[in-house]
């Protein structure tokens, strides 16, 4: 193998774990960020023992558990009328089974724990202000421009810029993103805010009719992660913007007083709308291979998306150490992810038509299949997710 680093597109969850993971292989990497900081705006997200798991073992384990809230059940609860139709204890036999256990953080707190992890390692070179534009291919290395001029030399490129990536379009080109006709609203409420019945120690996930609404706390439980979705036809491209708080009890005016409580006490909400893309089996070119979101954009509803692009960077990290041809290692790499993940983008889409958005009748086959579910059952359908590489390292 030359000495020439894997050259990583995109400094965010999976550009930072990819990164940190080349290094726990004695692989140099230089990580280009297009935004001035490694830093990630929006609030909370859950992380599955698959992820933590893969934490724990690239050596980022401890410095993510340091800010993580290790919440203790997950639950289901009918919008309308409140009842809980699944409550998980994510404690008892859930962390017998995984041992890495669940948790919520802050993403910034994530990004830093990863950047954290870069910084101590001699193997991580970062690089801010720094957007990768093109690649071409040597015979012996890849080269990537940068949008200021430069011209880095490495022995592969790792796409890792996202959703909209502009690698993907060269690498796989289908084109863009496919909207959802989803919008979410998020904010971050105040713990001594939240009304008494949803301020609980776990990530609380009320369903339909057409909408979705998720909380849990975070930051030492001080505040509360609030993420509210409503399928409305919206195909804008917001991204964050602000919006009153009217517009947004508005849009979720049939939702019942258990719902409506949470989401009332909740004020500076800003606005997404949300995108995926159908599984693709094209994720390499040459030298060059997409991960995290440019390879498997998701819907958020198995809260899975950065924790396959973690589960990714492992992965990539151990085909390219088991591997002397970089090609060769990428194309293992995305033979041995892209099964998994389309399976999860897949079961994202699945999530919200039949179990967060239905209603009528709809919703009532919801109810007796969720209903029906013992802890058992519940925690043998989760294995092959919740297991990291789904079992297949
Ligand atoms: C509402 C919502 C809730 C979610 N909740 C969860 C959850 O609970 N659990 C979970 O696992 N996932 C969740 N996700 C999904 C998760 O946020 C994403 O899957 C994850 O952030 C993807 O990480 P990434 O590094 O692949 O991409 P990104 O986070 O998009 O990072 C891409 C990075 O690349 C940079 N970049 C882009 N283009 C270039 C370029 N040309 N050159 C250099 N840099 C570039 C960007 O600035 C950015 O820093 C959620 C998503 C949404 C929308």
């Amino acid at each position: 193998m030359t000495g020439l680093p894997v050259l990583v597109a995109g400094g965010g969850i999976g550009g930072l774990a990819a990164a940190v993971s080349l290094a726990r292989k004695g692989i140099p990497s230089l990580v280009l960020e297009r935004n001035a900081a490694f830093d990630e705006i929006g609030a909370g997200i859950q992380l599955g023992p698959n992820a933590l798991a893969v934490l724990d073992a690239i050596g980022a384990g401890a410095r993510v558990r340091e800010r993580l809230i290790p919440v203790g059940h997950l639950e289901i609860r009918d919008a309308l009328d409140g009842r809980a139709l699944v409550r998980l204890d994510l404690r008892g036999a859930f962390r017998e089974r995984y041992r890495a256990g669940y948790g919520v953080i802050h993403r910034g707190d994530l990004l830093r724990a990863l950047h954290e992890s870069c910084l101590e390692s001699p193997l991580v070179a970062l690089a801010v202000n720094a957007e990768a534009v093109d690649w071409e291919e040597r015979p012996d290395r890849v080269e990537v421009r940068t949008a200021d001029g430069r011209r880095l030399q490495g022995r592969c490129v790792i796409a890792a810029d996202g959703l909209h990536s502009r690698f993907r379009q060269a690498i796989a080109g289908d084109g863009e993103p496919v909207p959802s006709g989803h919008a979410t609203y998020r904010c971050l409420i105040p713990a001594d805010r939240m009304p008494a019945a949803s301020r609980v120690d776990g990530a609380v996930l009320w369903a339909g009719p057409d909408c979705h609404l998720v909380h849990y706390p975070l930051k030492d439980r001080a505040v509360y992660n609030a993420v509210v979705t409503v399928n409305d036809g919206s195909a804008d491209t917001a991204r964050g913007e602000a919006v009153p708080d009217e517009e947004v009890r508005a849009r979720f005016d049939r939702i019942g007083a258990g719902a409506a409580a949470f989401l009332s006490a909740g004020t500076g909400w800003r606005r997404w709308t949300l995108r995926d893309r159908e599984p693709v089996a094209t994720w390499t070119k040459g030298r060059a291979a997409l991960l995290g979101d440019a390879a498997h954009p998701m819907l958020q509803y198995a809260a899975q998306g950065a924790c396959m692009a973690i589960e990714d960077a492992a992965a990539l990290a151990g085909h390219l150490a088991a591997q002397e041809d970089p090609q060769a290692a990428l194309d293992g790499y995305a033979a041995a992810r892209r099964e998994r993940t389309a399976r999860v983008q897949r079961l994202s889409r699945w999530m919200a038509a039949e179990v967060y958005h239905p209603a009528g009748t709809a919703a009532k086959r919801r109810d007796a299949m969720l209903l029906g579910l013992s802890e058992e059952r519940l925690l043998d359908h989760l294995a092959w997710l919740y297991t990291p590489f789904g079992g297949i390292a």
